[in-house]
């Protein structure tokens, strides 16, 4: 008897949206959640009876539940942020972790077979905590991380088996909150990284927030003044506007804080609104040009990805930071959880892909902490320069700074600044010094791996042998006792069974739908409201599916 192979899996693990992908008969496919929809809102939300929703019934429920809601906590990765939600408290690897159990369970239902492994897309740009955060996310959901992978390089992948040239192409990736650059050279079967650069805290959820902004100043109103669900409200319908800008200008009626209010938006007042957000974007560009010793006349393509590459005024940008439009782009929405699927594949040695090998770098620089000139404390020593090939490993030698020392610190920083208390701080740790009287001669060895993990040796050159040192894996300020808590936390937790999802999803989209109409509009929803809980009540499955087919039709009509 032949042993089932375990299926070869991809997750795009989103600040906005998370998709899970297979690589199956040759090729990547996408796998739908239990509403048969690919991309499921990395959004989770704490129910009345404190169980767990997740996905796009959560995401209705940000509107109507603020306070039992959390979206976007990906951009806290590897902060101490909790979020406190119908009483419960979570920190941000805890609600990535419930977004990728959804996703877990819902290939295990359309596979047929348990999921424990999977490779899951990180932004090139995040660090190694985040990173490390991201594998303890996973190991909460119960599956080991196979790989990590850059979001552009998965791109890349996505795109590897589509083109059979030579071609030096820039990836362009804004998704919800973050911003990726990477510049990458194809002459299969090598796709060879050239640089990575970014921007963690810039996304398509800055450009809404901008315009928030905008729009409350215009009122006149501060935001402190309004409740919770109103200005959820005003966000989410802020966020249409934004994604509808391309067809045209777009108004705005709202009635959250007293009398219904007014605002219009064309793309020239958007594009005014989101000058600072859009020259943020330049510098990472540049940057990566510069790394990668390229002009941008040398790019053979442009590839755009993520969900915010669907603005007009990024698109501009681009056109014009570049003299000519992106002329090829594959869904940006999908395509790095296909790639991710597809590096699965590369790994398993699939036939398909077999020749396929991809070379990345390590987006930032990391060092550590040393004298300078005349014994000037708190210097950056870089001693793996930023966008190296990975896997790599350099060594460079430091000595102590007195005869009489018994101890050295080695304390190890990531950035690109001069000074250590401008870079970000990743571990410290002591490296006791034999007493020979004499000045002492180390070696620090890093060693950065191919999912972009950091190890540190130390090796005492003089008496002291060899002494080795690797940096924890686990994460930062997480001793074993936490990461037990919230293993124990998240086993404990109810969560809201996959099959009843459609239904509840459709109650929470009417609700939301309700807090966000008025008039004979509202009386509508209310009347479709009423009807779906008599049909959940006469428990007739084939009622209760025509009924939810009809009433979700019914609402994507009124862009509900
Ligand atoms: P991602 O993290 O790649 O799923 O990207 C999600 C981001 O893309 C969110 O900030 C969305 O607001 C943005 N987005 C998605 N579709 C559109 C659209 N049609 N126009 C503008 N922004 C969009």
């Amino acid at each position: 008897m032949q042993e089932a192979t375990p299926p070869l899996l991809g997750i795009d693990l989103g600040t906005t949206n998370s998709l899970i992908a297979v690589w199956r008969a040759g090729r990547a496919e996408l796998i739908p959640n239990a509403l048969g929809d690919c991309l499921t809102p990395s959004v989770v939300s704490v129910d009345e009876d404190g169980s767990i929703l997740v996905g796009h019934a959560a995401r209705a429920r940000l509107t109507t539940h603020p306070e039992r809601s959390a979206a976007a906590f990906k951009r806290f990765m590897g902060s101490d942020k909790r979020f406190e939600l119908g009483g419960q408290s979570f920190s941000p690897e805890e609600l990535s972790a419930l977004v990728l159990g959804t996703l877990k369970q819902d290939a295990e239902a359309w596979l047929g077979c348990p999921v424990q492994e999977a490779v899951i897309s990180v932004p090139a740009y995040f660090s190694d905590e985040q990173r490390k955060r991201t594998c303890f996310a996973a190991e909460l959901a119960g599956l080991k991380v196979q790989r990590l992978i850059n979001e552009p390089t998965a791109a890349a992948m996505a795109y590897g088996l589509h083109e059979q040239q030579c071609e030096r192409t820039l990836i362009f990736d804004l998704g919800g909150g973050t911003f990726d650059v990477t510049v990458l050279e194809y002459a299969l079967p090598l796709i060879e990284v050239h640089a990575s650069t970014g921007d963690n805290f810039l996304g398509g959820e800055d450009f809404t927030a901008a315009l928030l902004q905008a729009c409350l100043k215009d009122w006149q109103l501060a935001p402190a003044a309004i409740d919770a669900q109103a200005l959820a409200s005003l966000g989410d319908a802020l966020e249409q506007l934004k994604r509808q800008l391309g067809e045209g200008p777009q108004q705005l009626t709202w009635s959250g804080a007293g009398e219904p209010r007014e605002w219009s938006l064309d793309e020239a007042r958007a594009q005014k609104i989101w000058e600072p957000l859009l020259a943020r974007l330049r510098a990472p560009i540049e940057q990566a040009l510069r790394d990668a010793r390229l002009n941008p006349r040398d790019l053979d393509s442009l590839v755009l990805v993520g969900g915010a590459t669907r603005m007009t005024a990024v698109q501009q940008l681009v056109a014009t930071l570049f003299g000519r439009l992106p002329y090829r782009h594959l869904d940006p929405d999908t395509i790095v959880a296909l790639g991710a699927a597809t590096q699965a594949a590369c790994k398993a040695r699939e036939q398909a892909i077999e020749e396929i090998i991809l070379t990345d770098v390590c987006p930032y620089t990391l060092g550590i902490a040393s004298l300078r000139g005349e014994g000037v404390s708190g210097a950056f020593s870089p001693i793996i320069e930023r966008n190296t090939v990975i896997p790599a490993s350099r060594v460079q030698r430091f000595y102590s700074t007195h005869p009489q020392q018994s101890a050295v610190r080695i304390e190890v920083y990531q950035g690109e600044r001069p000074w250590v208390r401008d870079n970000i701080f990743i571990e410290a740790f002591d490296v006791a010094l034999p007493q020979t009287g004499a000045i002492q001669a180390l070696d620090v060895r890093f060693s950065y791996d191919i999912n972009g993990l950091l190890e540190v040796d130390v090796t005492l050159l003089e008496g002291g042998g060899r002494h080795a040192h690797s940096i924890d894996r686990s994460p930062a300020g997480l001793g074993a006792e936490a990461r037990q808590a919230s293993h124990a936390r998240l086993a404990a937790l109810k969560i809201h069974p996959r099959d009843a999802l459609p239904n509840r999803t459709l109650s929470a989209r009417l609700e939301r739908a309700w807090v966000q109409t008025l008039g004979e509009e509202r009386e509508r929803i209310g009347a479709w409201l009423d009807e779906f809980n008599s049909v959940l009540g006469g428990q007739q499955p084939q009622q209760i599916a025509a009924s939810r087919q009809r009433l979700n039709s019914a609402l994507d009509e009124l862009r509900l």
